[in-house]
């Protein structure tokens, strides 16, 4: 178990001015921020990041939305940072999302879905190096 999670604020909540009220929830959970940047990835950066989801039907769409504009990206450290995160953010659906999680407050379909949250210590680990070295880590 380790104590770091990567998320990104996608671009809908970007767009939907949601950046302050989604930083509270983050905050408000616990979370302490270790990394943050506010950036527009092109859709080739984009395609890198979610390479795991290549063969995925979504995909191409997915990819797309991520580029459409700006997001924040960010490292978070909390005990059991990971699953943590996850039951604050809710399911990838939010019609399926728990009552009072990001995602069911703020995510307007399972494409278009607020945030990120790391799926496993590994990958939480990859998708921050991916972001950030290590001068932009406090
Ligand atoms: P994330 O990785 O963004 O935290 P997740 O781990 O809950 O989300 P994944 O299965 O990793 O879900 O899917 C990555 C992202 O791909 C989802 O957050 C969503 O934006 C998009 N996605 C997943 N399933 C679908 C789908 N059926 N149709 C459209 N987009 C989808
Ligand atoms: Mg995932």
């Amino acid at each position: 178990m380790s104590n770091r999670t990567f998320t990104m604020i996608k671009p809908d909540a970007v767009k939907a001015g949601n950046i302050g009220n989604i930083l509270q929830m983050i905050n408000a959970g616990g979370f302490r921020i270790v990394a943050m940047k506010y950036l527009f990835l092109t859709k080739q950066q984009a395609e890198k990041f979610y390479e795991v989801h290549a063969a995925r039907p979504f995909y191409g769409e997915l990819t797309e939305f991520m580029s459409s504009g700006p997001i924040v990206a960010a490292i978070l450290e909390k005990g059991n940072a990971v699953a943590d995160f996850r039951t604050l953010i809710g399911a990838t659906n939010p019609a399926q999302a728990e009552e009072g999680t990001i995602r069911k407050k703020y995510a307007a379909s399972i494409g278009e879905n607020a945030v990120h949250g790391s799926d496993s210590d590994e990958n939480a680990a990859i998708e921050g190096n991916f972001f950030f070295n290590g001068l932009e880590r406090f």
